[in-house]
Parts: C-alpha cells; sequence; structure tokens
C-alpha cells in the first residue's frame, strides 16, 4: 500500500523512533509544532478515526496506554499535554494513517480549530 506510515513501520521511511512494540510505533514528527511532538500509530493500517470498528479499536485502548508511558518518559504527564486525532478532509488530516499526535512541553492555545 502507498501509504506514508505504512512505509515508516516498514523502515522504508526512516523515523526518530520514541517507543515501539508489536502493534505500535511512536516517532518524532518531523515538523514540531511544540517541544514535545509525537506522533502515536497502529502498526496495522487504519486509515482513520472513523475507520475504527469492534474488529480493530483494541489496537487503541493499547495506544492510549503507550501515550500515558510516553508521557511519563518525555516528562510531561504532570504539566500536561494535547492528544489530537485529525480525521478527513474538515480535520485537515494529511496523513491517511491513523495517528495521535501528543503535543506538549509549552502552553498550547486554547483553540481548537
Ligand atoms: P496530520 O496533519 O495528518 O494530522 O498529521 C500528519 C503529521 O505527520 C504532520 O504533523 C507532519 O508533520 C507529519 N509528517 C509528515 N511526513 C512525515 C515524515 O516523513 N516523517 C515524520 N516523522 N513525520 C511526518
Ligand atoms: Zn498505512
Amino acid at each position: 500500500m502507498d501509504c506514508l506510515f505504512c512505509k515508516i513501520v516498514s523502515g522504508d521511511i526512516p523515523s526518530t523512533k520514541v517507543y515501539e512494540d508489536d502493534k505500535v510505533l511512536a516517532f518524532k514528527d518531523i515538523n514540531p509544532l511544540a517541544p514535545v511532538h509525537i506522533l502515536v500509530i497502529p502498526k496495522e493500517h487504519i486509515d482513520s478515526a472513523a475507520a475504527v470498528t469492534a474488529e480493530n479499536s483494541a489496537v487503541i485502548a493499547h495506544i492510549f496506554e503507550v501515550i500515558a508511558k510516553i508521557a511519563k518518559e518525555q516528562g510531561i504527564d504532570k504539566d500536561g499535554f494535547r492528544v489530537v486525532s485529525n480525521c478527513g478532509e474538515n480535520g485537515c488530516q494529511s496523513v491517511k494513517h491513523l495517528h495521535f499526535h501528543i503535543l506538549g512541553g509549552r502552553k498550547l492555545d486554547v483553540t481548537m480549530g
């Protein structure tokens, strides 16, 4: 499949990994919008939050466990952070492989859009 994040999972495109297990990969965003900007993705290709089903949703719970672990490791768990998943055209999703942005390390803007 011609998918940028599948190519990052396979190693065809390099990334700066911060966490990996058999189901999930986390890596630094190439264009960080905050001092900590990490993307967490399922290794299995899921198009977006709109494509989550009873069959594939277990990985989402696991991703949120991983997010909490990464937040602690990055030292942003106490001050707080934001988790964002852009979906589809109106959500301004640019890469069509489900991903969760972890943004932290500074006070973020209050705007949601
Ligand atoms: P979206 O706009 O789809 O929510 O987020 C896609 C994110 O992927 C953007 O924040 C963008 O900077 C990041 N990104 C795009 N291409 C690459 C890449 O090749 N490597 C990494 N590490 N991040 C990327
Ligand atoms: Zn993919």
